[in-house]
């Protein structure tokens, strides 16, 4: 597949300033960040492509080369073994380098910063070159009942994560020497290389990327300054949640690499089938008996709802099949806190054990009632004419 322009990808022309490009990037990398457009394929092959594109013209020697060379400057050094070299970042990470902590919100303690209705992907998090480098963000899957989701639910969560290594406080290093600057890539964790045009970029081999070098690594940790545990975390639950809705919080997913920021930690949501009723979005639906006497006659009959029994008053008359509204007996929306309906679609309920008497009765009824007065009947029969003889 032929690679769009990276100057017409940005809406800039080859002549424009740095500032005019990095602003080009910024209003597009907003409109199509994946959190701004969870599911969608489209956003986020663009926003792949415009961090790409801006990777390229926001750099010096980059630009200059794709000017010169167009995407061919940069082929050939992808791939090969992850090592980084001359290959792109992350889209995220360019989107970081760009905002910085400014967008998707800051940490909160406890609680969900967010959520979003699918699935979607987290976002990107990077403090540049330093020995610091953080957690990843962690997955944990939750089935919670109907009644949980439409109530909100406190729950603790087990969680296996990297966590800051007790010993050496998160630092690596076992004494107070600490971390010295790798002297191989002076601390910036890369080293370059010159071969011809291209300037090609490598995971420093004596500190593997950290850019600090630890002289008395911690031994608990090995000098990672995260350890293994199993943690307890409580968090609460939204009322309105349901399955595929997936929570952030921030900050609860594995620490980062000696103190670097932790990850956060994603709780996808799966509400399990309820025995009674049946969910779309914030409405509830589900079918109630109704017995035949009650059906002719009319009444009131006991209808269940998430929050206890209710009634609806049964107008004489009434064919199976008709549904009752309940306002506000649905679920609450996530976003809006609006409350759906409960939606009752009654079920004419034909006795089966009857008594001789019962059935003497039942037959003089059906023999007084005759063919009048069944009104669904008698549309059919009208519509039947031509088919049957009568
Ligand atoms: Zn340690
Ligand atoms: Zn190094």
């Amino acid at each position: 597949m032929a690679k769009a322009d990276y100057y017409e990808l940005l809406g800039v022309s080859k002549g424009d300033e740095a500032s005019t490009i990095k602003k080009a990037y910024r209003k597009l990398a907003i409109k199509f960040h994946p959190d701004k457009n969870p599911d969608d394929a489209t956003a986020e092959e663009k926003f792949k492509e415009i961090g790409e594109a801006y990777e390229v013209l926001s750099n010096e020697d980059k630009r200059a080369a794709y000017d010169r060379y167009g995407h061919a400057a940069f082929e050939g050094g992808m791939g090969g073994g992850g090592g980084g070299g001359g290959g792109f970042h992350d889209a995220s990470d360019i989107f970081s380098q760009v905002f910085g902590g400014a967008f998707g919100g800051g940490g909160g303690g406890g609680g969900f910063d967010d959520f979003f209705g699918g699935g979607g992907r987290g976002r990107g998090r990077r403090g540049g070159a330093s020995a610091k480098r953080p957690g990843s963000d962690l997955r944990y899957d939750l089935e919670i009942s109907l009644e949980e989701a439409a109530r909100g639910v406190e729950k603790e969560l087990e969680i296996e994560k990297e966590a800051a290594c007790g010993t050496c406080e998160g630092k690596g290093s076992k004494g107070s020497a600490g971390a010295k600057t790798c002297t191989t890539c002076r601390g910036q964790g890369a080293v370059t290389r010159q071969a011809g045009i291209f300037v090609q970029q490598t995971t420093c081999p004596e500190c593997k990327g950290a850019g600090e070098v630890i002289a008395d690594p911690c031994a608990d940790c090995n000098g990672n300054g995260t350890t293994a545990e199993t943690t307890r975390i409580k968090i609460r639950i939204p009322a309105g949640v349901d399955s595929g809705t997936r929570l952030r919080s921030s900050g609860n997913g594995d620490a980062g690499f000696r103190n670097g920021p932790s990850g956060d930690l994603y709780v996808f949501i799966n509400v399990k089938d309820h025995e009674v009723f049946e969910r779309e979005s914030e409405n509830l639906y589900c079918e109630v008996p109704m017995p035949f006497g009650i059906a002719a006659l009319g009444g009131e009959m006991k209808v269940p709802t998430l929050e206890g029994k209710s009634s609806i008053k049964i107008p004489a008359g009434t064919q199976g099949g008709t549904v009752f509204r309940l306002r506000g007996k649905g679920i609450k929306d996530l976003s809006s806190g609006y409350k759906g309906d409960l939606h009752v679609e009654v079920k004419v309920e034909v006795p089966t054990k009857l008594n001789s008497e019962q059935k003497e009765k039942l037959a003089a009824f059906t023999e007084s009632i005759g063919q009048k007065n069944s009104p669904l009947q008698e549309s059919f029969l009208d519509k039947a004419k031509k088919f049957f003889d009568f």
